[in-house]
């Protein structure tokens, strides 16, 4: 059987007799990166897995009520940073949207104030080069639409952006 790289690792390797259209290495890592590829197939085009996932899960949640909860308790910074998640789901569930509406727009001016800037866990930082950060009003002043904020001795400059 003749080598052929891994399509996840790249690394050359020999497909198994039993499997001659093997794609995959057998490393875990690799294995474990079919599987994942092949769920998200599945989900965006099965409407029947997607639905007996849920049940799954559901059934699942039945049957181990208690889990979660532990796991937060075994896991503080995992529980702190679902909160932050959930803030911004809130934050972008109840008002204007982060991006993509035009910045000149006169209803801006209503936005105007102090906000608290909070500094979202690594994992939610899409870019290494810039801070996902939520706003939170504290108070509303008509006055300019960028503004200075220092927090725990750091001073960042943030901009509306909606
Ligand atoms: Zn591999």
């Amino acid at each position: 059987m003749e080598n052929r790289a891994c399509l996840a690792c790249g690394q050359l390797f020999s497909p198994r007799p039993q499997n001659p259209a093997q794609t995959y290495c057998t490393k875990k890592a690799c294995q474990q990166e079919r599987r994942r590829l092949w769920q998200q197939i599945k989900r965006d085009t099965d409407p029947d897995y997607v639905d007996n996932q849920a049940r799954a899960h559901q059934a699942w949640l039945e049957r181990n009520p208690d889990y979660w909860k532990q796991y937060r308790s075994a896991h503080p910074q995992y529980a702190e940073d679902n909160r932050a998640k959930q803030l911004v789901r809130n934050y972008k569930n109840r008002s204007c949207l982060i991006a993509k509406m035009d910045a000149s727009n006169s209803a801006n001016s209503e936005l105007n104030g102090f906000y608290q800037l909070i500094l979202l866990p690594n994992q939610m930082i899409a870019k290494k080069n810039a801070w996902t950060v939520y706003l939170s009003l504290l108070s509303a002043e008509k006055s300019r639409s960028s503004f200075m904020i220092a927090k725990r001795g750091r001073v960042a400059k943030a901009q509306y952006v909606c």
